[in-house]
């Protein structure tokens, strides 16, 4: 494990999340904001672990800008910002909720406690079942409901769900912290007319190589290459190719390593209600006192 790349990444994400906390965002659209935000995260000398995530009101997690996405964020809406930063493959994943409308503050507030309420219990040997009882309780003493399918994850080097599960209930199956290992918490909250959980929407905007396997079309292939040796088997958004080929060509070329499983897409995932979700996100490494948290 590289602690000073875990460290140094999440340094720049956390400058890079408090920034976009701050910043007003109605009028502008999810394409400005997505791409203002990956450039920031060049600029300060890393790279993207995965394309900025802008997703608004019910849609919990997974949208990123269509090139040139006109959606404009209106005074009412919810915006989550999720992003990724990583240097030699050793990633921050940090999150935050913003919105205008004072109505949903209390739901901010309850993704945020239960992230720090969290954080504050977790050390070398903590079991990740009562991370997500300290999550599922902080949220409903709030008058909210967690996100019971969405949870926290480890993290590997360019591998940005590694196998382990935090869960954002009491649930049974569970590991132990190790202070050799990075994590990602991420409590997810919807309103008490919420379902708690989310369902997969029709929108795909986000893709990773699944294998590097020839697929027979010279033009796929190269597109394929260029994925490996430019994201790995990171996430990526179809706005990130298109300085190489034009949006039409890259978009078909998608479809058809999409249908060869070459690559897999990600979709939205929604509330199964249509309620509001917010959702807050840190990435740490346990330690046998306490917790470094790389982005805070
Ligand atoms: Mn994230
Ligand atoms: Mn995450």
């Amino acid at each position: 494990m590289q602690i000073q790349d875990y460290l140094n990444a999440g340094k720049i994400a956390a400058e890079v999340r408090e920034n976009a906390r701050k910043k007003y965002y109605v009028g502008l659209s999810l394409f400005e904001i997505c791409e203002s935000i990956e450039r920031e995260i060049v600029q300060k000398g890393a790279s993207c672990a995965f394309p900025v995530n802008t997703s608004l009101n019910e849609v919990a997690a997974h949208y990123t800008a269509e090139p040139n996405d006109k959606k404009i964020i209106q005074e009412t809406d919810l915006l989550k910002i999720d992003l990724g930063v990583q240097i030699n493959g050793y990633i921050a994943d940090t999150a935050v909720t913003v919105c205008y409308d004072p109505n949903f503050d209390f739901l901010i507030q309850a993704a945020e406690a239960a992230l720090s309420e969290a954080i504050s219990i977790i050390r070398v040997g903590t079991k990740s079942s009562d991370v997500g009882k300290v999550i599922e309780n902080t949220v409903k003493a709030r008058g909210c409901i967690p996100i019971s399918n969405l949870s926290g994850h480890s993290l590997e080097q360019y591998t940005i769900h590694a196998g382990k599960s935090i869960p954002n209930i009491w649930s049974i199956g569970s590991f132990t912290f190790l202070p050799t290992e990075a994590y990602a918490c991420e409590p997810f909250v919807t309103t008490r007319d919420g379902l708690g959980f989310v369902r997969e929407g029709n929108t795909r905007n986000i893709f990773s190589l699944a294998t590097r396997k020839r697929t027979k079309d010279a033009e796929a292939d190269r597109l394929l290459d260029h994925i490996w040796e430019k994201f790995n088997m990171l996430p990526f958004a179809l706005r990130w190719l298109t300085l190489d080929w034009d949006e039409k060509t890259a978009r078909n070329l998608l479809d058809k390593l999409l249908k060869k499983k070459a690559i897999r897409s990600y979709p939205v995932l929604v509330e199964a209600n249509g309620q509001r979700v917010a959702q807050a996100e840190h990435t740490f490494i346990p330690k046998e006192d306490g917790i470094t948290v790389t982005t805070l």
